[in-house]
């Protein structure tokens, strides 16, 4: 283990928390501080060399802005070693114990809570039923569970920098508004403002596949890549977009909304108001709909049923998950089109009926795609539990919160 942070420094002065802060909006300071801090959170252990290489920095501004960082229990040096003549060189960890944040993701029956460390590994997990959907009932709700939390793991150190809250909709994370969540029923909620409110902490809100990509960006298959997608199906169908290493968030907060592309303008209706999108088709919902019209009865309950009917032959589902693929081909191809990623994830609860849809998926993707764009972008179809997108918001949070403190340590530093 690490030595223990030092606890006699004096207490930082941080600012409040900005109140619409994305990355996007970084300065140069704040990007480059952010850089060094994911760099060492998720190469960690490496050199203070290697993590100048890894950002683009200067080795002299790493060993400048790491010097604090060490003095105030953020950073911890290891072992020295040699790789052949020349200077040592001595790997840095960002030590698990001088922070923690919360995460939560928020579907339409449940909320899943993890707390994490400074290295946003999950040390508790915890989920609490939502019986009612309004506002204020699911605020409280999550209120409890980060307080819940809180007490589950004492020895998880260091201040709490807050919550990120991962919701699906058009979430505008520069006003801590949730613009539109289908599955909630809400528009123009404050969530930031009044989750902040109960807890007395700060809160970043993000969409929920946006924080899943952000984990998978950390942590995940968008480890060793600067640009890539996620795409989730399930109760929705989902899309976040990592480019050149910044996750796209657009102008206010819609950027890779995938679901709501339209396929079929003369297809079913969309709970969004429009008609065909690829959720219309490729929704949990939607499936198991196509299946009961095609069988001319009542729908399969769930989807495991809908996937067991497709398995033992049955026409009707088996059209009705290629139906799903070829709108999820179709929407994949328009984002394979505009942004060319080496790879795209696929995920959400729905990818468990993925040998069912995925050929259709890609004869689809390949025939909408130009060039060889379908061809040059990798499909990995990766299943990841609740709890990690849980972990992507608490990252969220941990990067935002994190860098007031190193702003505040930093701030004499010339770069
Ligand atoms: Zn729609």
């Amino acid at each position: 283990m690490p030595n223990a942070p030092d606890r006699t420094v004096a207490p930082l002065a941080v600012p409040p928390p900005e109140r619409s802060h994305l990355p996007e909006q970084w300065s140069p300071r704040e990007k480059s501080l952010a850089a060094l801090f994911t760099s060492i959170l998720t190469r960690g252990p490496i050199s203070r060399r290697d993590a100048a290489r890894a950002i683009g920095m200067s080795q002299a501004a790493v060993t400048k802005l790491v010097k604090p960082m060490i003095a105030h229990g953020y950073v911890t040096e290891q072992e020295g070693y040699s790789e052949g003549p020349g200077r040592r060189l001595i790997p840095l960890v960002i030590d698990p114990r001088r922070h923690h944040a919360i995460g939560i993701k928020v579907t339409e029956r449940e909320l899943i809570g993890v707390i994490v460390d400074l290295h946003a590994e999950i040390r508790q997990s915890s989920r609490v039923p939502l019986h009612d959907l309004r506002p204020a009932a699911v605020v409280g709700a999550m209120a409890d569970l980060a307080r819940d939390l809180e007490q589950r793991a004492p020895d998880v150190g260091g201040a709490n920098v807050g919550v990120g809250v991962g919701l699906g909709g058009h979430i505008d994370g520069r006003s801590g508004l949730v613009r539109y969540s289908p599955m909630l029923g809400w528009r123009d909620v404050p969530v930031r403002q009044l989750l902040a409110d109960e807890l007395d902490l700060p809160v970043v809100i993000e969409n929920d596949v946006n924080s899943l990509a952000l984990a998978e960006q950390w942590f995940g298959a968008g480890r060793d890549t600067a640009s890539f997608a996620v795409v989730t199906v399930g109760s929705g169908v989902g899309g976040a977009i990592v480019v050149d290493g910044t996750l796209l968030h657009g102008v206010s907060g819609a950027a890779g909304e995938l679901g709501h592309n339209i396929v079929d303008p003369a297809g079913p209706a969309c709970h969004c108001g429009k008609y065909g999108c690829v959720e219309t088709y490729a929704s949990d919902e939607a499936i198991l709909s196509a299946i009961g019209s095609g069988r001319g009865g009542t729908p399969p309950k769930s989807l495991a049923q809908a996937l067991a009917l497709a398995q033992s032959g049955d026409e009707a589902a088996r059209q009705a998950f290629a139906r799903a693929g070829q709108a999820l081909g179709q929407g994949l191809s328009g984002l394979v089109n505009l942004f060319n990623p080496p790879l795209v994830v696929l995920s959400g609860e729905g990818i468990s009926a993925s040998d069912m849809f995925m050929d259709a998926l890609g004869d689809e993707l390949a025939r909408g795609s130009f060039s060889s764009a379908a061809a040059d972008c990798r499909l990995v179809v990766r299943p990841l539990p609740d709890e990690t997108w849980a972990r992507g918001a608490a990252a969220a949070m941990l990067r935002q919160g994190v860098l007031r403190y190193l702003m505040a340590l930093t701030s004499e530093i010339p770069l």
